[in-house]
Formats: C-alpha cells, structure tokens, sequence
C-alpha cells in the first residue's frame, strides 16, 4: 500500500520533473548545447529526492537564506550526507510512518576509495511502498519461467546506485564550463550515466515516460510532414488519375483476392491504402501502410491513434 501524500509532495514532483525534463534532453542529444546547465539542473534536483525523501528536511542547509526561505544544499554537498549516512548505516527505523513523497531505507551501502574516507559510490535499497512483510520484499525484480508473471504481484526494492567519483568529475567540469573557466575536460557518456542510473529512486523514475511523451510528439509532428507532402501531391493528379490508381492499387494488395487486402486511407478517402505494418492492439485491424493513390504514409503510431479514436467514440457517454 503506497502512503498518504504530504505537503512536501507538489516540491518533490517539481524536482522530479526537472529531473526527468534535463536528463532526457540529455539522453536524446549528450552534445545539446547547454548539456552542462542540463546537467547540474537535473543532478542537484535528483539529490534533493533522493535524499529528502529518505531523511526528511536534511537536503537543506539548516539556516533559512536572505530571503527567508531554506536552500537546498549543493550537490556537492548532497553526496557528502549520502557517504555520511552510508558509513552511519542510517536506514529506516522500524515502525516508522511514511508519507509520500518518502522512501523507507532498507539497506545503504558505500564503496571507498583507498584511504578509506571518501565515497566513491553509494548503494540505497529503497521502497516507497508501506506494510510489507520483509519476506515478500524481492531483492530485484522476478525473472523466471514465463509463468511467473502470473504470480501475485510482490512490490520489489528500488536499488539505486549513486556513483559519487563520477558525479564529482561531472560536476567539476561542469562548474568549469559553466562559469567560464579552463574546464578539465567535458561531459562524457560515462558521466551521463551516472546521472541516468539515479532515475532507479522511486521518486524520479520518470526517464521512460519522457522518452513515450518525445516519441509521441516525433510522430505527430513527422506525421504532420506526411500529411502536407500528400497533400500537396494529391493536388497534381487528375480524376481520370486517381481512378486510374484506384483500380491498379487492387493488385498491390497483399491478397488481391481478399476485401480486406486494401485499406481506407484516412488522407484521400480512397480504399488504397496498402498495408505493410503492424495492426492496431485494439483490434480494429487498422494497419501501418502507403496509399497508392495519394502517397500518404500511415505509420504504426498513427495507426494506433486511429484505433484508440475509434475506440473513445464507441465508449458510451
Ligand atoms: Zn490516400
């Protein structure tokens, strides 16, 4: 069972926001111009998380600033506590309430370099859910038999992995270039990585829906693309043209001896749409494919959107 929101909760889903806006842009082009600012956004954002939603309130500096308000401490700084809770094994007590936005701690682990007093990674095993008897909490997500997605389902740990050595270099680099100075090196995937991996806490683990949302957008703007270059062809044909086609596109079909080899094109309004992908998931058997009379290309997404607009209409008021 999750727990009950509290206040903090709206701050929390900014930061991860941000987080997630950041980090994809990064994902989707580590040379965008300002990757540096991209990246410190996203890195001091993905701390306040990770560590406010473990150890309430310890993400800011404990004196409210000039205007009043409490900051959140540096990056920099964020890494620290996680060492220093790492070597204090600071995980959740027992018995402690949780609201959402927190995580419980079940397990907080470090790497140390040779001296032995600096982090070089840092290992949390968390959970955001409530009342779970330690027998059920999986150390990582089931693989097994095919069958075993029909078992019940078992809400796991969230392992995520800080890399402190790495996150140090970015932001050193980062800070360089940022403000104008002779930067050692740049931002390297290594470094990006590092940041990605974060996206394992709980409270971010928004990375896939950005790429869902990006994708979608692509798609509908790339299909706007198709659309307009139809268009502008379909203007060049002739009636005596598009009946022309109409009759040949029967032999195109997949089956020329089936009805349903062609399909309706939704540009043209001709059945000559030919289909060469996937069907829709709704069962509509709207089909990815080209329209042989005006060009116009019906990608799978596409596909899946006229199914799903089929479907809302269909669904009672
Ligand atoms: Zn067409």
């Amino acid at each position: 069972m999750l727990p009950p929101e509290s206040l903090d909760a709206a701050l929390f889903y900014s930061r991860a926001q941000v987080y997630a806006r950041c980090a994809f842009a990064l994902q989707r082009d580590p040379n965008v111009a300002g990757a540096e600012s991209l990246f410190d956004a996203a890195l001091s954002n993905s701390l306040a998380v990770i560590v406010g939603s473990s150890w309430s309130g310890e993400e800011f500096r404990p004196k409210p600033g000039k205007d009043g308000k409490l900051k959140v401490l540096f990056s920099r700084e964020l890494l620290d506590i996680l060492a220093s809770k790492a070597r204090a094994q600071a995980v959740t007590p027992a018995g402690t309430a949780l609201t959402a936005p927190q995580v419980r701690v079940d397990g907080i682990a470090a790497e140390w370099d040779v001296t032995g007093a600096t982090a070089t990674a840092v290992e949390l095993t968390v959970t955001h859910f409530l009342d779970i008897p330690p027998e059920q909490l999986q150390p990582h997500r089931p693989e097994g038999p095919l069958g075993s997605a029909f078992r019940p389902f078992t809400p796991s740990h969230h392992i995520v992995r800080v890399d402190s050595a790495v996150l140090l270099d970015a932001i050193d680099i980062a800070n360089g270039i940022r403000h104008g100075n002779d930067a050692d090196g740049e931002l390297e995937q290594r470094h990006l990585d590092a940041l990605f991996a974060l996206d394992a806490h709980p409270g971010l683990n928004r990375l896939l829906t950005a790429q869902i949302d990006a994708t979608e957008r692509d798609d509908i703007d790339a299909d706007q693309l198709r659309v307009d270059l139809a268009n502008d062809y379909l203007r060049l044909l002739t009636q005596d043209e598009i009946d022309r086609r109409v009759k040949a596109a029967d032999w195109l079909a997949p089956d020329p001896f089936e009805d349903d080899g062609l399909q309706d094109c939704p540009l043209c309004g001709n059945c000559t749409l030919i289909p060469d992908g996937g069907s829709d998931s709704f069962g509509y058997n709207i089909r990815a494919g080209i329209c042989f009379v005006c060009s116009y290309r019906r990608s799978r997404e596409q596909a899946e959107q006229e199914a799903m607009s089929l479907r809302l209409d269909q669904l009672p008021d």
